[in-house]
């Protein structure tokens, strides 16, 4: 595992690589061309998502005070020509949205499948919701709007409006009162493509058994997502390299997914579309935040309680203080352990304040070669143990407490 050439890598993917963008194309392509230069042969797999763009969103403040702020709508939005009286509905629970109907709303809380329901019923002209910090420089924060998702939307026959302002500006509307104000937005749904870039090595001696891979290749909007996860997707090509050279026993399957960021879309699609594969697939270990030099790596399994303990036991006999827990991670991992496949998330979590996800903040300077190599290296002694392993020291079985996680993570995240 060499960080120097997994941290060329990410200076080859240092540009912001949103879900169905031509930069997430081009990143696919940089990987396919990184396989095929050590004799890989990968595939770019198109899907189908369910996208949006705002083409203009206005927000003034009418009374008692006047004053226009710069805002943005969700992607997916309603759109909406409306003048109407402003409320504070705070955290906008049931109590909250009483007397919310055809008015402005401004709450605390992003709009997201947890509130989607009781906001929809309380029929709000609009919704503001607040982004980023009231610290934030003007010039160090990017509005940043969600997406309302497919998954919560579709449900009813109509749609909310939903501005995003910032939270300084928000306080701002708390603070003095807005009571009116007239909002503006034009929205559009469309269609978009996304892709995941597969790989698969067969395996000498177990091809049947099947271990697969998977890595985010996309980032959030204004991030160059260098620690959030072309270390990732880096460690992977890493560990694909290794085993053209090194013949695997079990057959590996190499993903980079796209449109992580947009509710684990890729691997979603994996999986739907290659049932009998996941069938024969025995684990997956997913690659997820790396390269922050200072942190510490951890290791969580979504699958059985023996696997944690096998990890953790390795972990300590080879020297490497690893984090280890049984427990759900947000990430590609979950649509393979919601398919009974048991799933392990290996990455660094960087120490917080020194690393940064989804923000502008995710660049290059706060990831380094050695932090690469070092997780490179955790994840390749457990996945060389897992692929040469006479027999796998778990079942291919999800238990049920990790189940119920599972479930609860994608009714809760709308994914
Ligand atoms: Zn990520």
């Amino acid at each position: 595992m060499d960080g120097k050439r997994m941290y060329s890598l990410i200076e080859k993917m240092n540009f912001v690589r949103v879900s169905g963008t031509p930069e997430e194309a081009k990143v696919a392509d940089i990987l396919r061309a990184e396989c095929a230069a050590f004799g890989l042969k990968a595939e770019i797999d198109e899907f189908t998502t369910q996208d949006g763009e705002v083409a203009r969103t206005f927000l003034e403040v009418l009374e008692p005070y006047r004053k226009t702020y710069e805002a943005k709508a969700y992607r997916r939005s309603a759109s909406l020509e409306a003048t109407a009286e402003m409320e504070y509905a705070e955290d906008a629970l049931p109590v909250n949205l009483l007397d919310a109907k055809g008015k402005i709303i401004y709450i605390n809380t992003p709009v997201g499948k947890k509130n989607y329901e009781q906001l929809i019923k309380a029929e709000p002209a609009c919704v503001i919701a607040g982004d980023g910090d009231m610290l934030d420089h003007l010039d160090e924060i990017d509005l940043q709007p969600g997406m309302l998702r497919p998954v919560f939307t579709d449900p009813f026959d109509k749609r909310l409006c939903v501005v995003t302002v910032r939270k300084r500006d928000l306080y701002e509307m708390i603070v003095k009162g807005a009571s009116k104000a007239r909002v503006e937005v034009e929205s559009r749904d469309f269609e978009n493509t996304s892709r995941n870039v597969t790989a698969f090595i067969p395996g000498t001696k177990r091809p049947e058994e099947i271990i697969a891979f998977t890595a985010h290749m996309d980032s959030t909007q204004f991030s160059h997502g260098c620690y959030d996860n072309a270390a990732g997707s880096a460690i992977l090509m890493e560990l694909a390299r290794h085993y053209m050279l090194n013949p695997p026993e079990r057959s590996l399957r190499f993903i980079w997914t796209g449109s992580e960021e947009r509710g684990l879309l890729g691997s979603k699609h994996f999986v739907a579309a290659n049932e009998d594969e996941v069938k024969k697939t025995r684990l997956c270990i997913n690659c997820d935040l790396a390269g922050s030099p200072a942190g510490h790596e951890f290791a969580i399994v979504t699958g059985p309680k023996e696997l944690t303990d096998h990890i953790d036991m390795l972990m300590k006999e080879e020297g490497y203080a690893v984090e280890t827990r049984t427990d759900t991670y947000s990430s590609d991992c979950i649509p393979f352990a919601d398919s009974g496949v048991p799933a392990v998330s290996i990455g660094r979590f960087g120490t917080p304040g020194m690393s940064y996800i989804h923000s502008r903040r995710d660049v290059i300077d706060y990831v380094c070669a050695p932090s690469l190599e070092k997780t490179g290296r955790i994840v390749l002694l457990f996945a060389e143990r897992m692929n040469r392993a006479a027999c796998l020291p778990f079942e291919r079985k999800i238990p049920d407490d990790i189940r119920k996680k599972v479930d609860e993570y994608l009714s809760k995240k709308g994914v």
